[in-house]
């Protein structure tokens, strides 16, 4: 039953394009996808379809294969079965939340509020300020070792929001 490839939450299922296995020190790239935009005009956040995550082999993303136009990825090296896999995953958040911010989509102000928490959390976001203006609260934050600093607005979350939005970054990433 045991495998030594290397496997994540749901994900694990080698190489999306050439399904190849992910063994430990193969250059592998984790891609997140936007969800297709919607057909109907339905503004409901809770039914906002979610980022999807593939992963891919290094020479399947950097070479011809069909890999798609990822909105954020993350290159890293398989780590060997006992490292932990987790701050593997830390990276792919990263990236994807620096995306975020740097898209400023009002749709995802809830998106971006709990991911900034959740890897407050994880000490992979610093906090710099907190202020309030007329966004409302506003925590400037950055992301060691750089010193950029991204304004995150903070979101009234509800129960409901929260454990949806806690389900779509469950699935892409593993944040425990
Ligand atoms: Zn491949």
């Amino acid at each position: 039953m045991t495998s030594s490839a290397w496997k994540t939450g749901q994900r694990g299922q080698g190489c999306g394009a050439c399904a190849c296995e992910f063994v430990p020190g193969a250059s592998v790239v984790s891609a997140l996808f936007e969800p297709a935009p919607a057909e109907s005009n339905e503004p409901e956040f809770d039914d906002a379809p979610p980022f999807t995550r593939t992963d891919f082999c290094g020479d399947c993303f950097d070479g011809d294969a069909d890999t798609g136009a990822p909105f954020s990825w993350w290159r890293f090296v398989v780590p060997a079965p006992e490292e932990k896999k987790a701050t593997f995953d830390l990276g792919v958040a990263r990236e994807f939340l620096q995306r975020l911010l740097g898209q400023d989509d009002p749709e995802r102000a809830s998106l971006r509020y709990l991911l900034t928490l959740l890897l407050m959390r994880k000490r992979v976001v610093k906090v710099t300020e907190q202020f309030s203006d007329e966004r409302g609260d506003v925590m400037s934050i950055r992301f060691p070792p750089a010193d950029t600093l991204h304004e995150v607005v903070c979101c009234e979350l509800g129960e409901d929001e929260t454990e949806s939005l806690r389900e779509q970054l469950g699935e892409l990433f593993d944040l425990g």
